[in-house]
């Protein structure tokens, strides 16, 4: 068996411990004779893989009491359209940072749903930067602001959480959740789909404040609704039971290799190795403004573009997947997730300085 780098941005590589685990596992969880994925999900098996799952993510996370973490499904797209609706009022504004196509799309579903001002753009600079603080224009009255911790496909991302004051601040961190050690107290809600740095996809994660829940008006539908998942501890409906697991046994492998601060000095030296050589060298280019350079995707240019196919088929032959661009802007693009170990961003490296002594 051959396992593969996997460098794509979502459904991204998993730790192979994890994997090995829920493989031995997936006959007979624990003696209960039976997979996770056809357990009851309110038998005492499965609730106490999601408490304990719940539970490891709270202590990775130092997650504050009177905040609740959700288990949901709709993918972070959902809750593109949750925020507004539960927490929006009538019709007040929501101030929106633009950072780039995932905060487009963001800010998009909300305009049916609240008024939005978009108090800052990076679009003058093709979304090539966070814009500064002193830059945004804030409205006065805003419901909460918006803004997108890490682009994943613009390869941006903020350095630190937003300070203004006693708005909500919501996060979409879908891209760069548990990469780093994160103060959530500063945040009013977080979310993220899991396929990137939590799990496999059909979960999304919600962090919330309390009294941030049963404030929408009009009230969503239930479904739709943060109070119906809080009051029922994301019960209300069937969960994704599988990928809760899986994303369990992920949070047990970053609490037993050191926790957020050892993951954020392992992705520290792993976005350090692909940029330096990046920005050693002619034959490759990164746009992005060094100081809000993502540290979980690397997109890049290769100066000659006609060499870009030639580039991800040579990759591809080395064990080297899913190197390529975002459809909408091309090119090649490194995603560097918890699970991407360090041999295979120097593999990546070694073959792109490879590639470029032979075709530079
Ligand atoms: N936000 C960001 C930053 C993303 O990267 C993605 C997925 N690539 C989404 C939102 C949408 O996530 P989902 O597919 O889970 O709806």
């Amino acid at each position: 068996m051959t396992r593969v780098f996997n460098f794509s941005a979502g459904p991204g590589t998993l730790p192979e411990e994890v994997l090995l685990r829920a493989a031995d596992e997936m006959l007979d969880w624990h003696g209960s004779g039976q997979s996770v994925m056809e357990m009851s999900h309110r038998g005492k098996d499965y609730v106490s893989i999601a408490e304990a799952a719940e539970a490891d993510l709270r202590t990775l996370l130092a997650v504050p009491d009177g905040y609740h973490v959700l288990f949901l499904q709709g993918g972070a797209s959902l809750q593109f359209e949750m925020i507004p609706m539960n927490l929006i009022q009538g019709r007040a504004v929501a101030d929106y940072i633009h950072t780039g196509e995932w905060a487009k799309k963001a800010i998009n579903a909300a305009k049916g749903l609240a008024d939005v001002n978009v108090a800052a753009s990076a679009e003058d600079r093709s979304f090539t930067y966070v814009p500064a603080q002193s830059d945004w224009r804030r409205s006065d009255n805003a419901a909460y602001l918006h803004y997108t911790a890490n682009e994943t496909i613009g390869g941006v991302e903020f350095g630190g959480i937003p300070d203004v004051g006693d708005v909500p601040v919501i996060s979409d961190m879908s891209s760069n959740l548990l990469s780093r050690p994160l103060d959530v107290r500063r945040l009013g809600l977080i979310y993220a789909g899991a396929q990137k740095n939590i799990g496999p996809a059909g979960l999304a994660l919600v962090i919330i404040r309390e009294d941030l829940i049963g404030i929408g008006e009009p009230a969503p539908p239930a479904m739709l609704d943060y109070a119906t998942h809080a009051k029922a501890r994301s019960l209300y409906n069937t969960p994704p039971t599988f990928a809760v697991y899986v994303a369990g046994l992920v949070f047990q492998w970053l609490l037993e290799n050191g926790g957020l601060v050892a993951a954020e000095e392992r992705n520290i030296a792993k976005a350090r190795l692909l940029y330096d050589y990046i920005d050693g060298s002619d034959f490759y280019l990164n746009p992005v403004d060094k100081a809000d350079r993502s540290r979980m995707n690397v997109p890049f240019r290769l100066a000659n573009t006609e060499l870009e196919a030639d580039f991800l088929a040579g990759a591809a032959t080395n064990n080297m997947v899913e190197l390529k661009g975002h459809r909408s802007v091309g090119g090649v693009r490194a995603s560097l997730y918890n699970a991407m170990p360090i041999e295979g961003v120097q593999a990546l490296v070694d073959y792109m300085a490879d590639f470029e002594a032979k075709k530079g």
